[in-house]
């Protein structure tokens, strides 16, 4: 059977570095989906929105607080499609131009523009996860309705619609509308569009769904002539985003293992929820991984020399940026970049000073830390100013790299030497800069949660944390569990026995490389759902 034909929906793509319509894992999965379906020559198309003033930069002012800078940007090699759309915001008509980002062949992406001068309000484009809700919904019926629109005036009729993440739900609404403008009813719209539409789910945090008021959705759209009723229908009221792609769908995944179990639990309530798999993500090997280590890898050679050249750079480049910094080649390297968001704990290892502070006293070990918090995300920046104040307590141990994107976490996954991740279990739902590090040979030191329970061979390929334990207490009980192995079992190993660590890194990317591959997840996503018989 040929493969499906599908339309990717999502609100951003983190295709490189230069293109800044990105904020963080969403978008660079996104980003790695396309490569892979490109490489695979996949019949696939994204659509997205092309952020005019991208995502937040991060400065670290004089008194060490985070502030978010925006830029204006444009992109001389997307290709102007001669396509406009039209959709309606507060009752007035938003015209919109749809640009084709053609770097990926066989995989177009399109990319919806309101940057347009007949456009009142033309910055509606401009800020990836800026303003308010009001915005939010604008930007969501952009990249929904605006995009089913735009595959209509290309004459791209795609078999599956994909939605990644709930932003794209309203394409949902115009997806239903056009059936029924063609004389289906209502019922019989919803039934054949939801043959058609797949969705990943992506937060285990129900606070991370979004939910709008009926109410706001009509002031600020048309509902694609739907009724508050018929909405209500799909999503409830207040209006749930993720329980709408439950019921728009035919088939759901959960972007791991653990992940695919939680959100199940999680919706268990929802009538006529579609059935929720798990395809695991996986990340894009020629993005993420290091080609010294590669070749290395593949021609048998050792791999902790290679290592260590790298390491060496990503140091000299972090001392450039961070030019306090005042870390050694000799010592054993913790990264930790994530998004600052209170569950990922980011000063965990710092919860307990009197183990820790000996280790650093003995240059024993030292940290890297970087992450953003999201532009409305006071906790988080919260985060961030300790996580930079702490490179200030501890010059000599720890620093702070400032605006984590694809190069800083490029640089980090394939320089340091263990990769540490302690979230809060269950609430990490996949966390790819794991499998990043993974493959490049940097070892996983990480609670079970996302990814990890399914590639962990504790000291083998990596170590976990915490045994999978979950309730009271569990910052204790982590951190009890991180200092234990650190001690005993990390630093030993690195200090103590460089071949156990040089097989320790052959294992970890002989694990990782193909199993947590964007090519293996691409392969799933046609297997598992695009091929799937609706329900
Ligand atoms: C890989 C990556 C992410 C996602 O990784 P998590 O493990 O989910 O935090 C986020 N931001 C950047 C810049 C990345 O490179």
């Amino acid at each position: 059977m040929a493969d499906k034909k599908t339309a990717y929906f999502c609100m951003e793509y983190g295709l490189d570095q230069s293109f800044k319509i990105y904020s963080g894992g969403l978008g660079i999965l996104a980003g790695d989906i396309l490569k892979a379906a490109h490489d695979l020559n996949k019949p696939m198309v994204g659509i997205g929105i092309l952020w005019r003033q991208g995502y937040v930069e991060q400065k670290i002012d004089e008194q060490g607080r985070p502030c978010d800078t925006y830029h204006e940007y444009s992109y001389d090699f997307l290709k102007d499609t001669g396509v406009t759309v039209t959709v309606k915001i507060r009752s007035k008509k938003l015209k919109l131009k749809v640009w084709l980002c053609d770097c990926f062949g066989n995989v177009p992406l399109y990319l919806l523009d309101a940057n347009l001068p007949e456009n009142g309000d033309r910055l509606i484009t401009g800020q990836l996860y800026g303003w308010f809700n009001e915005e939010r919904i604008a930007q969501e019926v952009i990249l929904g309705v605006g995009g089913v629109r735009a595959l209509r005036a290309l004459g791209i009729e795609p078999d599956i619609y994909h939605f990644n993440d709930s932003h794209p739900m309203f394409a949902g609404f115009e997806l239903i509308s056009e059936r029924m403008k063609a004389g289906e009813s209502f019922e019989q719209a919803y039934q054949n569009v939801r043959k058609s539409i797949v969705f990943t789910t992506h937060t285990p945090v129900p606070a991370g769904n979004e939910c709008h008021p009926l109410r706001l959705i009509s002031y600020m759209s048309d509902r694609c002539g739907l009724t508050l009723d018929q909405l209500k229908f799909i999503g409830g009221s207040p209006f749930n985003m993720t329980v709408a792609g439950l019921r728009l769908s035919y088939i759901a995944n959960g972007v791991a293992k653990l992940h695919a179990r939680t959100a199940k639990k999680m919706w268990a309530d929802v009538e006529d929820c579609a059935p929720i798999i798990a395809v695991t993500n996986g990340v894009h090997n020629g993005t993420w991984q290091n080609e010294k280590i590669v070749n290395a890898f593949n021609q048998n050679k050792p791999l902790l020399t290679e290592h260590e050249k790298i390491k060496k750079d990503m140091l000299a480049e972090v001392k450039r940026r961070c030019p306090g910094a005042n870390l050694r080649d000799d010592v054993l390297t913790i990264g930790f970049a994530r998004r600052a968001a209170p569950y990922k704990r980011g000063t965990l290892i710092f919860s307990q000073p009197e183990k820790l502070l000996p280790l650093f006293e003995q240059n024993r070990i030292q940290i890297i830390f970087s992450g953003k918090a999201h532009p409305n995300d006071l906790a988080g920046k919260e985060i961030v100013r300790k996580m930079y104040q702490l490179s200030v307590d501890y010059t000599d141990n720890v620093v702070f790299v400032p605006d984590y994107d694809m190069t800083v976490g490029r640089l980090l996954t394939s320089g340091c030497d263990i990769w540490l991740n302690n979230p809060v279990r269950p609430m990490e739902a996949s966390g790819t800069s794991g499998m990043k590090a993974a493959m490049n040979g940097v070892l996983n030191f990480s609670v079970l949660d996302g990814w990890w329970p399914e590639g962990c061979e504790h000291g083998v390929n990596g170590w976990q944390i915490g045994g999978g334990y979950e309730g009271k207490n569990a910052d204790k009980h982590d951190a009890d569990s991180l200092y234990a192995t650190l001690e005993n079992e990390i630093i030993p190993t690195y200090y103590g026995d460089k071949n156990k660590w040089e097989q320790m890194m052959r294992a970890s990317i002989e694990m990782s490389s193909q199993q947590f591959s964007a090519a293996r997840m691409v392969e799933d996503y046609y297997k598992k759902m695009y091929s799937k018989k609706p329900r």
